[in-house]
């Protein structure tokens, strides 16, 4: 097992839960659009992947191969401390799946969501504000947790709204 492995059984970055964009090239939007990517338009004009992205697929990228260079050039908290040794692949692994346990937390205190392109953090923020689906504080316990963990262990600090950079 690789620090590929890594990636390909987490996909986080890709879900909107960690991003809710990732910055694209004007010369990469006629490609994204052809692999059936969400671009949008950013204030400025900037084009940007909506994310979750739509190529995600069972937490792999399904248009691995042909990913903008965002996505290529990122790597979390998580993988850099892999990648340095600082703690093994087992670890790391058992951080992934320990942030996807908080986040079915969270979706099940959630209102079923029929667009599966909206990740489960961002249903949840939307709830605590006063949305369609309501949030117990329970749900708004949970999300909590859930943010803290994602900040601490893959943001390495509450930057939780900003536009994923490349490193
Ligand atoms: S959040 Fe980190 S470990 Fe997960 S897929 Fe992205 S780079 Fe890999
Ligand atoms: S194109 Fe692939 S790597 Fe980039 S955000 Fe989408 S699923 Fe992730």
């Amino acid at each position: 097992m690789s620090s590929s492995d890594l990636c390909r059984r987490c996909g986080l970055c890709c879900d909107g839960n960690l991003f809710s964009h990732v910055p694209l090239e004007h010369s990469e939007v006629d490609a994204a659009r052809r692999h059936g990517l969400e671009v949008v338009q950013l204030a400025g004009g900037a084009p940007a992947l909506r994310q979750c992205c739509p190529a995600l697929r069972a937490r792999q990228c399904s248009v691995y191969g042909a990913r903008p260079e965002g996505c290529r050039r990122y790597g979390c908290r998580l993988l850099d401390a892999l990648s340095r040794q600082t703690l093994s692949l087992e670890e790391a692994l058992a951080v992934v799946e320990r942030a996807h346990a908080l986040l079915a937390v969270v979706e099940r205190g959630l209102e079923p969501e029929p667009d599966r392109f909206v990740s489960v953090l961002e249903r949840a923020r939307f709830a605590s504000w006063g949305g369609a689906d309501g949030s117990s504080s329970s749900t708004n316990a949970a999300r909590e947790r859930a943010e803290a963990f994602l900040d601490e262990h893959f943001h390495g600090g509450p930057r939780r709204f900003e536009f994923l950079a490349g490193g």
